[in-house]
């Protein structure tokens, strides 16, 4: 196997213990934290890990840079260095790719192509938006009374991400942040922690003031359960399992700061009779392996009328062989990666033998794949019945579980039939289907004939227990402002 080359800027950032970032300086942390390459399951390199008390510094940077001239920039000059750092991102696109290639093991390829360039793609959109957050004048009855709104920014937000996306989670929240005008910390996942320290210093490249991002790596126990529960906190932005998510609202009760919260799924995607096969095979497919499994949205529950159940199941048996899985930077290149860790790998191994052990088939897969990294085999459960941990529990690896279903109805309940909202789908050609689905699918993003689409412009986030607040679009506006009401007297 021959590696890509590291890039020299990616050797020099892995070469050194990295600090934190915070008001524009290189500051060391309370403790230090392995990064580790799960392709290999090696140490390629450490980061500081913030404690309270670095927290404490970062929150203080970003208040200041409230008042500083980052809060006396007007809104064009705002949308210009937002624009700055989009052009930084796409121009760095392969330092970009690389690190995320090795610290979460994702295809180079994909890390660079997809997840850098849209994250850049997502800089440029909200660089279009600080100067169109208008207030309104309000036609109240009082006589001599002028009312107008104001659309203020939150002030520091504290943002804590998850390792599936590194780069691209964090543009999610960062670009709408500062559109609006508040300023940040940051706290990426300890697994992968590089593009997010990378980030900082292009942000400062890109012109933006000291003190307006700062970024904390740390244990989620640590440095972001010291951030979820702040004082000087505004607001939390946050991407990650539902039960971390639960922790957080409570942290943040203290000052009850606002809380969003992008979490986990377990989404539903249905292949009715009269599907077209040729996309529905395909896109049901990807719609579970597409980052290993590892995406929020995953499609994990795949529903088939069973007059084409055996046709589907052999389709995408077909599929999973002939998939190619093997390193982030596998000079090769590779449709899938390993999973994230050791722990993240015995999990999923956990789940499938759960499964089995439950009746289902594996027609795919089923075990570890070689004896180097954290790879599972590509693998599909068959004959999966609604009640296994299998077809409720978010498994956030790759494994896909097939159930039967016989009519409309009935599928739609089941389908329904889940704590979780992020995201379902369907198969269809029929039109009155296509409309019933849409409205009937419980969960933030129903995707139909189509499964993953997201866009900077289009919102997105959960129902019930996948979170609340939706991210993307003017609705991400939302979430990182509030609303002034002025009165004077004529
Ligand atoms: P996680 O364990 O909840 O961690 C997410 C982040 O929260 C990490 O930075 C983590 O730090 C931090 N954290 C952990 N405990 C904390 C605490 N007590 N207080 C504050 N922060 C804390 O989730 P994950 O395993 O990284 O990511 C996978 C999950 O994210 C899945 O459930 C997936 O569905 C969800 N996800 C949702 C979306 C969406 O848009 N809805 C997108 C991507 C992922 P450490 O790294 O140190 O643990």
């Amino acid at each position: 196997m021959s590696l890509i080359s590291r890039l020299p800027e990616v050797e020099e950032f892995l070469s050194r213990v990295q600090p934190l970032r915070i008001d524009g300086a290189e500051v060391a942390g309370s403790s230090e934290l392995d990064v580790v390459d799960p392709s290999s399951g090696s140490v390629i390199s450490r980061v500081a890990g913030a404690g309270a008390a670095q927290v404490d510094m970062a929150v203080a940077a970003a208040r200041a840079a409230l008042s500083g001239p980052w809060g006396r920039l007007s809104p064009h000059d705002r949308g210009r260095l937002i624009w700055n750092l989009a052009e930084l991102i796409e121009a760095r696109k392969a330092i970009f790719g690389q690190l995320d290639a090795l610290d979460n093991g994702k295809p180079f390829a994909v890390a660079r192509d997809v997840d850098a360039v849209w994250s850049a793609r997502h800089f440029r959109y909200f660089a279009g938006w600080p100067d169109k957050i208008e207030g309104a004048t309000i036609p109240v009855s009082t006589p001599n009374r002028l009312n107008h709104t104001r659309i203020e920014p939150m002030g520091v937000c504290g943002l804590i991400t998850p390792w599936n996306y590194p780069t691209l989670m964090v543009a999610w929240k960062l670009a709408p942040a500062l559109a609006a005008g508040n300023t940040i910390v940051l706290k990426p996942a300890e697994q992968t922690p590089l593009s997010a320290l990378y980030l900082a210093d292009l942000a400062l490249e890109a012109g933006f003031p000291p003190g307006v991002l700062n970024v904390v790596p740390g244990l989620g126990g640590d440095a972001g359960a010291a951030l979820a529960a702040h004082p000087g906190v505004d607001k939390i932005g946050f991407t990650g399992s539902t039960a971390t998510g639960r922790q957080i609202v409570m942290a943040s009760a203290g000052n009850l700061k606002k809380v969003s919260l992008e979490l986990g799924g377990k989404a539903a995607n249905i292949i009715f009779a009269d599907a077209d096969l040729e996309r529905a095979v395909p896109g049901a497919f990807w719609a579970l392996f597409g980052n290993n499994g590892q995406s929020c949205t995953a499609g994990a529950r795949l529903f088939v009328h069973r007059s084409v159940h055996d046709q589907v199941l052999d389709g995408l048996r077909k599929l999973a062989e002939g998939l190619s899985v093997g390193p982030g930077m596998d000079l090769k290149g590779h449709d899938l990666g390993p999973v994230i860790s050791r722990v993240q790998m015995d999990k999923v191994l956990g789940y499938i033998a759960d499964g089995r052990t439950g009746g289902a088939q594996c027609i795919a897969g089923g075990g570890r794949l070689g004896d180097t990294g954290w790879f599972v085999q590509p693998t599909i459960l068959a004959g999966v019945s609604d009640d296994m941990r299998v077809a409720r529990e978010e498994i956030f690896g790759p494994v896909l579980c097939v159930l039967p279903f016989d009519d409309e109805d009935e599928v739609l309940a089941r389908a329904n039939d889940s704590e979780y909202g992020l995201a379902a789908g369907c198969w269809t050609r029929n039109a009155g289907c296509v409309a019933r689905m849409g409205a009937g699918l419980h969960a933030g993003t129903v995707w139909i004939n189509c499964w993953g689409d997201t866009d900077a412009a289009s919102p997105f986030g959960g129902m019930g227990q996948s979170g609340y607040g939706r991210e993307m679009g003017r609705d991400a506006l939302a979430l990182y402002t509030q609303t002034k009401s002025v009165w004077q007297g004529l």
